[in-house]
Protein backbone atom coordinates (compact mmCIF):
# COMPACT_ATOMS: atom_id res chain seq x y z
CA UNK A 1 0.00 0.00 0.00
CA UNK A 2 1.39 3.55 -0.66
CA UNK A 3 2.29 5.43 2.57
CA UNK A 4 0.52 8.41 3.54
CA UNK A 5 2.42 12.00 4.59
CA UNK A 6 0.54 14.41 6.42
CA UNK A 7 1.78 18.13 5.91
CA UNK A 8 1.43 20.52 8.68
CA UNK A 9 2.31 23.77 6.82
CA UNK A 10 2.95 26.65 8.92
CA UNK A 11 4.34 29.46 6.74
CA UNK A 12 7.97 30.38 6.28
CA UNK A 13 9.96 31.45 3.28
CA UNK A 14 9.12 27.84 1.23
CA UNK A 15 5.86 29.32 0.07
CA UNK A 16 6.27 32.93 0.21
CA UNK A 17 5.76 35.06 -2.46
CA UNK A 18 6.76 38.17 -3.46
CA UNK A 19 4.55 41.44 -3.17
CA UNK A 20 5.60 44.93 -3.17
CA UNK A 21 9.17 43.70 -2.95
CA UNK A 22 8.69 41.65 0.42
CA UNK A 23 8.35 38.43 0.73
CA UNK A 24 4.58 37.43 2.46
CA UNK A 25 2.93 33.93 3.52
CA UNK A 26 0.23 33.53 0.75
CA UNK A 27 -2.56 30.88 1.54
CA UNK A 28 -2.84 28.58 -1.18
CA UNK A 29 0.39 29.75 -3.19
CA UNK A 30 2.84 26.93 -2.55
CA UNK A 31 0.00 24.49 -3.19
CA UNK A 32 -0.50 26.16 -6.43
CA UNK A 33 2.89 25.58 -7.07
CA UNK A 34 3.22 21.61 -6.29
CA UNK A 35 0.16 21.28 -7.86
CA UNK A 36 1.61 22.98 -11.40
CA UNK A 37 5.37 20.98 -11.20
CA UNK A 38 5.41 17.49 -12.11
CA UNK A 39 7.97 16.91 -10.09
CA UNK A 40 5.84 16.66 -6.96
CA UNK A 41 3.60 14.32 -9.05
CA UNK A 42 6.57 11.63 -9.18
CA UNK A 43 5.06 7.85 -8.64
CA UNK A 44 8.09 7.35 -6.36
CA UNK A 45 6.31 10.42 -3.81
CA UNK A 46 4.37 9.23 -1.24
CA UNK A 47 0.65 10.09 -1.36
CA UNK A 48 0.48 13.50 0.71
CA UNK A 49 -1.87 15.52 2.37
CA UNK A 50 -1.17 19.50 2.90
CA UNK A 51 -3.21 21.07 5.89
CA UNK A 52 -2.61 24.90 5.78
CA UNK A 53 -2.62 26.73 9.10
CA UNK A 54 -4.23 30.14 9.07
CA UNK A 55 -2.87 32.44 9.13
CA UNK A 56 0.50 31.17 7.72
CA UNK A 57 3.04 32.69 10.23
CA UNK A 58 6.49 33.92 8.95
CA UNK A 59 8.01 32.33 11.93
CA UNK A 60 9.26 35.01 14.55
CA UNK A 61 5.72 35.23 14.78
CA UNK A 62 5.81 31.78 16.60
CA UNK A 63 4.76 31.25 19.93
CA UNK A 64 4.45 28.59 22.68
CA UNK A 65 0.40 28.45 21.50
CA UNK A 66 2.04 27.63 17.89
CA UNK A 67 4.05 24.95 19.54
CA UNK A 68 1.24 23.47 21.17
CA UNK A 69 -1.06 23.40 18.12
CA UNK A 70 1.12 21.53 15.77
CA UNK A 71 1.68 18.74 18.54
CA UNK A 72 -2.05 18.54 18.74
CA UNK A 73 -2.65 18.66 15.28
CA UNK A 74 0.26 16.12 14.64
CA UNK A 75 -1.57 13.98 17.49
CA UNK A 76 -5.12 13.94 15.83
CA UNK A 77 -3.86 12.50 12.56
CA UNK A 78 -1.26 9.95 14.53
CA UNK A 79 -3.16 6.92 13.49
CA UNK A 80 -3.66 7.65 9.68
CA UNK A 81 -0.43 8.45 8.48
CA UNK A 82 3.54 6.89 8.36
CA UNK A 83 5.09 10.36 8.55
CA UNK A 84 4.67 13.78 9.36
CA UNK A 85 6.31 16.96 7.94
CA UNK A 86 6.19 20.17 9.04
CA UNK A 87 6.96 22.97 6.69
CA UNK A 88 8.06 25.88 8.71
CA UNK A 89 9.82 29.17 8.30
CA UNK A 90 13.75 28.50 8.67
CA UNK A 91 14.09 31.54 11.67
CA UNK A 92 12.81 30.04 14.64
CA UNK A 93 12.44 26.14 13.38
CA UNK A 94 14.87 25.18 15.88
CA UNK A 95 12.68 26.10 18.66
CA UNK A 96 9.89 24.50 17.43
CA UNK A 97 11.82 21.43 16.47
CA UNK A 98 12.99 21.13 20.36
CA UNK A 99 9.35 22.41 21.63
CA UNK A 100 7.87 19.34 19.24
CA UNK A 101 10.36 16.95 20.46
CA UNK A 102 9.49 17.59 24.13
CA UNK A 103 5.64 17.65 23.97
CA UNK A 104 5.50 14.39 21.57
CA UNK A 105 6.54 11.75 24.43
CA UNK A 106 6.55 8.26 22.70
CA UNK A 107 6.32 9.28 19.48
CA UNK A 108 6.80 5.86 17.25
CA UNK A 109 7.05 7.73 13.87
CA UNK A 110 9.25 10.32 11.36
CA UNK A 111 8.04 13.61 12.28
CA UNK A 112 10.43 16.65 9.93
CA UNK A 113 10.63 20.02 10.78
CA UNK A 114 12.23 21.58 6.89
CA UNK A 115 11.43 25.02 4.98
CA UNK A 116 13.84 27.04 2.40
CA UNK A 117 16.10 29.75 2.67
CA UNK A 118 14.51 30.81 -1.12
CA UNK A 119 10.90 30.28 -1.45
CA UNK A 120 9.99 27.43 -4.02
CA UNK A 121 8.51 30.22 -6.88
CA UNK A 122 11.89 31.48 -7.54
CA UNK A 123 13.59 29.64 -10.31
CA UNK A 124 16.85 28.79 -8.44
CA UNK A 125 15.71 27.37 -4.84
CA UNK A 126 16.47 25.19 -1.91
CA UNK A 127 12.64 24.69 -1.02
CA UNK A 128 12.11 21.63 -4.17
CA UNK A 129 14.81 19.36 -2.85
CA UNK A 130 13.88 20.04 0.86
CA UNK A 131 10.35 19.06 0.52
CA UNK A 132 11.19 16.08 -1.80
CA UNK A 133 13.78 14.85 0.63
CA UNK A 134 11.33 15.06 3.80
CA UNK A 135 8.69 13.93 1.53
CA UNK A 136 10.45 10.69 1.28
CA UNK A 137 11.93 10.55 4.32
CA UNK A 138 9.10 10.41 6.48
CA UNK A 139 7.51 7.80 3.99
CA UNK A 140 10.13 5.67 3.73
CA UNK A 141 12.88 5.89 6.83
CA UNK A 142 11.17 4.90 9.96
CA UNK A 143 12.62 7.56 12.06
CA UNK A 144 10.97 7.58 15.30
CA UNK A 145 11.55 11.52 16.58
CA UNK A 146 10.94 14.49 15.79
CA UNK A 147 13.89 15.92 13.48
CA UNK A 148 14.63 18.91 10.97
CA UNK A 149 16.13 18.31 7.64
CA UNK A 150 18.08 21.03 5.66
CA UNK A 151 20.31 20.67 2.62
CA UNK A 152 22.23 17.34 3.02
CA UNK A 153 21.20 16.13 6.54
CA UNK A 154 18.32 15.10 8.92
CA UNK A 155 19.20 16.30 11.97
CA UNK A 156 17.54 15.72 15.69
CA UNK A 157 15.29 18.53 15.93
CA UNK A 158 16.29 19.02 19.62
CA UNK A 159 20.25 19.53 18.94
CA UNK A 160 20.12 21.81 15.79
CA UNK A 161 20.85 25.66 15.70
CA UNK A 162 20.44 27.98 13.12
CA UNK A 163 23.74 29.29 11.89
CA UNK A 164 23.45 30.69 8.77
CA UNK A 165 21.16 33.36 7.70
CA UNK A 166 21.96 33.30 3.65
CA UNK A 167 23.93 29.88 3.22
CA UNK A 168 21.73 26.56 1.64
CA UNK A 169 23.43 24.51 4.59
CA UNK A 170 21.64 26.90 7.16
CA UNK A 171 21.19 24.48 10.33
CA UNK A 172 24.02 22.44 12.40
CA UNK A 173 23.75 20.25 15.39
CA UNK A 174 27.00 21.00 16.95
CA UNK A 175 27.00 18.29 19.92
CA UNK A 176 25.10 15.21 18.13
CA UNK A 177 25.73 13.79 14.51
CA UNK A 178 22.99 13.76 11.90
CA UNK A 179 20.70 11.37 11.93
CA UNK A 180 21.02 10.84 8.18
CA UNK A 181 23.55 12.29 5.49
CA UNK A 182 21.63 12.25 2.21
CA UNK A 183 24.51 12.44 -1.03
CA UNK A 184 23.93 10.02 -3.93
CA UNK A 185 22.61 7.51 -0.94
CA UNK A 186 20.57 8.29 2.20
CA UNK A 187 22.68 7.26 4.71
CA UNK A 188 20.99 6.82 8.00
CA UNK A 189 22.91 6.67 11.09
CA UNK A 190 20.62 4.32 13.14
CA UNK A 191 23.09 3.77 15.87
CA UNK A 192 22.37 7.23 16.69
CA UNK A 193 19.21 7.10 16.26
CA UNK A 194 16.44 7.04 19.60
CA UNK A 195 14.08 4.37 19.86
CA UNK A 196 10.66 5.33 21.96
CA UNK A 197 11.15 2.26 23.65
CA UNK A 198 13.51 -0.83 23.91
CA UNK A 199 13.65 -2.88 20.91
CA UNK A 200 12.76 -6.24 23.00
CA UNK A 201 9.14 -4.34 23.55
CA UNK A 202 8.72 -5.46 19.85
CA UNK A 203 8.73 -4.68 16.33
CA UNK A 204 7.78 -0.51 16.33
CA UNK A 205 5.41 -1.21 12.71
CA UNK A 206 3.64 -3.57 14.41
CA UNK A 207 3.42 -2.43 18.02
CA UNK A 208 3.35 1.34 17.67
CA UNK A 209 3.31 2.18 21.56
CA UNK A 210 0.75 5.08 22.45
CA UNK A 211 2.10 9.06 21.84
CA UNK A 212 1.39 10.88 25.60
CA UNK A 213 0.68 14.82 24.02
CA UNK A 214 1.94 17.13 26.88
CA UNK A 215 1.73 20.59 25.26
CA UNK A 216 3.43 23.87 26.53
CA UNK A 217 1.66 26.00 28.46
CA UNK A 218 1.36 30.05 27.07
CA UNK A 219 2.17 32.53 28.07
CA UNK A 220 5.57 30.53 28.21
CA UNK A 221 6.65 31.98 31.91
CA UNK A 222 10.55 30.98 30.82
CA UNK A 223 13.30 33.73 29.53
CA UNK A 224 17.22 33.57 27.98
CA UNK A 225 19.57 35.61 28.36
CA UNK A 226 23.18 36.08 27.17
CA UNK A 227 25.68 37.34 29.42
CA UNK A 228 27.93 39.83 28.12
CA UNK A 229 30.72 42.04 30.29
CA UNK A 230 29.60 44.47 31.93
CA UNK A 231 26.22 43.55 32.29
CA UNK A 232 25.14 45.01 36.13
CA UNK A 233 23.21 42.93 39.22
CA UNK A 234 20.50 45.19 38.38
CA UNK A 235 19.28 44.42 34.97
CA UNK A 236 19.93 40.90 36.13
CA UNK A 237 17.59 41.37 38.79
CA UNK A 238 14.99 42.92 36.06
CA UNK A 239 14.86 40.26 33.75
CA UNK A 240 14.61 37.72 37.24
CA UNK A 241 11.07 39.68 37.98
CA UNK A 242 8.25 37.75 37.91
CA UNK A 243 5.99 36.47 35.89
CA UNK A 244 9.47 34.36 34.95
CA UNK A 245 9.81 31.07 36.66
CA UNK A 246 12.57 29.78 34.02
CA UNK A 247 15.60 31.45 33.20
CA UNK A 248 18.54 29.89 30.20
CA UNK A 249 21.61 31.71 31.29
CA UNK A 250 23.59 32.10 28.37
CA UNK A 251 27.10 31.74 30.08
CA UNK A 252 30.93 31.40 28.60
CA UNK A 253 32.73 28.66 28.14
CA UNK A 254 32.38 25.76 30.23
CA UNK A 255 29.41 27.79 31.95
CA UNK A 256 31.23 30.36 33.66
CA UNK A 257 29.74 33.96 34.72
CA UNK A 258 31.38 36.98 36.56
CA UNK A 259 31.76 36.25 40.19
CA UNK A 260 34.02 39.76 41.66
CA UNK A 261 30.26 41.43 41.85
CA UNK A 262 28.41 39.68 44.97
CA UNK A 263 25.78 41.72 43.90
CA UNK A 264 25.53 39.31 41.18
CA UNK A 265 25.58 36.17 42.67
CA UNK A 266 23.15 37.42 44.93
CA UNK A 267 20.46 38.66 42.68
CA UNK A 268 20.53 34.94 40.84
CA UNK A 269 20.53 33.19 44.49
CA UNK A 270 17.58 35.10 45.67
CA UNK A 271 15.46 34.37 42.27
CA UNK A 272 16.30 30.53 43.06
CA UNK A 273 15.17 30.72 46.73
CA UNK A 274 11.77 32.19 45.02
CA UNK A 275 11.65 29.00 43.03
CA UNK A 276 12.94 30.45 39.93
CA UNK A 277 14.54 27.46 37.75
CA UNK A 278 17.62 28.81 36.05
CA UNK A 279 19.90 26.72 33.49
CA UNK A 280 23.35 26.77 32.45
CA UNK A 281 23.94 27.09 29.21
CA UNK A 282 27.02 27.96 26.99
CA UNK A 283 27.78 30.52 24.39
CA UNK A 284 29.73 28.12 22.68
CA UNK A 285 28.67 26.31 19.82
CA UNK A 286 30.04 23.23 20.80
CA UNK A 287 31.21 21.37 23.70
CA UNK A 288 29.41 21.16 27.63
CA UNK A 289 29.18 23.18 30.30
CA UNK A 290 31.05 21.64 32.73
CA UNK A 291 30.68 23.95 36.41
CA UNK A 292 33.45 22.28 38.16
CA UNK A 293 35.99 23.25 36.21
CA UNK A 294 36.42 26.70 37.22
CA UNK A 295 35.71 29.21 40.46
CA UNK A 296 33.43 31.42 38.12
CA UNK A 297 31.45 28.05 37.32
CA UNK A 298 31.70 26.27 40.31
CA UNK A 299 30.57 29.82 42.21
CA UNK A 300 27.16 28.96 40.20
CA UNK A 301 26.51 25.69 41.06
CA UNK A 302 26.65 26.24 44.62
CA UNK A 303 24.01 28.96 44.78
CA UNK A 304 21.79 25.93 42.91
CA UNK A 305 22.25 26.66 38.95
CA UNK A 306 21.67 23.70 36.57
CA UNK A 307 23.92 22.74 34.12
CA UNK A 308 22.48 22.69 30.68
CA UNK A 309 25.54 19.80 29.81
CA UNK A 310 25.66 20.34 26.18
CA UNK A 311 22.18 21.60 25.44
CA UNK A 312 21.17 24.23 22.71
CA UNK A 313 19.55 27.45 23.84
CA UNK A 314 17.17 26.67 22.11
CA UNK A 315 16.41 22.93 23.80
CA UNK A 316 16.91 23.87 26.99
CA UNK A 317 14.56 26.94 26.73
CA UNK A 318 11.51 24.78 25.12
CA UNK A 319 12.39 22.12 27.83
CA UNK A 320 12.32 24.10 30.72
CA UNK A 321 8.85 25.63 29.12
CA UNK A 322 7.71 21.87 28.32
CA UNK A 323 8.82 21.09 32.02
CA UNK A 324 7.06 24.02 33.95
CA UNK A 325 3.96 22.86 32.01
CA UNK A 326 3.55 19.44 32.85
CA UNK A 327 5.65 19.01 36.21
CA UNK A 328 3.72 20.92 39.28
CA UNK A 329 6.77 20.38 41.58
CA UNK A 330 9.34 22.22 41.04
CA UNK A 331 12.13 19.62 42.12
CA UNK A 332 11.49 17.42 39.49
CA UNK A 333 11.36 20.12 37.16
CA UNK A 334 15.39 20.51 38.18
CA UNK A 335 16.09 16.67 38.42
CA UNK A 336 14.60 16.13 34.47
CA UNK A 337 16.13 19.10 33.52
CA UNK A 338 19.39 17.53 34.10
CA UNK A 339 18.54 13.92 32.25
CA UNK A 340 18.28 13.10 29.07
CA UNK A 341 14.57 12.76 28.01
CA UNK A 342 14.90 13.13 24.27
CA UNK A 343 18.34 12.74 23.13
CA UNK A 344 18.81 16.63 23.44
CA UNK A 345 21.93 16.52 25.72
CA UNK A 346 24.84 13.84 26.76
CA UNK A 347 24.85 12.92 30.17
CA UNK A 348 28.04 13.43 31.89
N1 LIG B 1 11.51 34.74 8.06
C1 LIG B 1 11.36 33.41 7.51
C2 LIG B 1 10.69 32.56 8.56
O1 LIG B 1 11.35 32.14 9.48
C3 LIG B 1 12.68 32.87 7.11
C4 LIG B 1 12.66 31.52 6.47
O2 LIG B 1 11.68 30.82 6.42
O3 LIG B 1 13.74 31.11 5.98
O4 LIG B 1 9.51 32.30 8.49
Amino acid sequence: MSKRVYIAYTGGTIGMQLVDGRYLPIPNFLQQLMADNPAFHHPELPHFTIHQYDPLLDSPNMTPGDWSRIATDICDQYDDYDGFIVLHGTDTMAYTASALAFMLDGLGKPVICTGSQIPLCELRNDAQDNLIAALLLAAHYPIPEVCLLFHSHLFRGCRVVKVDADGFDAFQSPNCPPLATLGIAVEVNWAVVQRPFPPSQGDLSTHLPPINLQTIREPGEVGALRLYPGMSARILANVLQPPLRGLVLETYGAGNAPTNDPAFLQVLADAIARGVVIVDCTQCLRGTVDLSKYATGSALADIGLLSGYDMTAEAALTKLAYLLSVESDIEAVKTKMQQNLRGELTPP
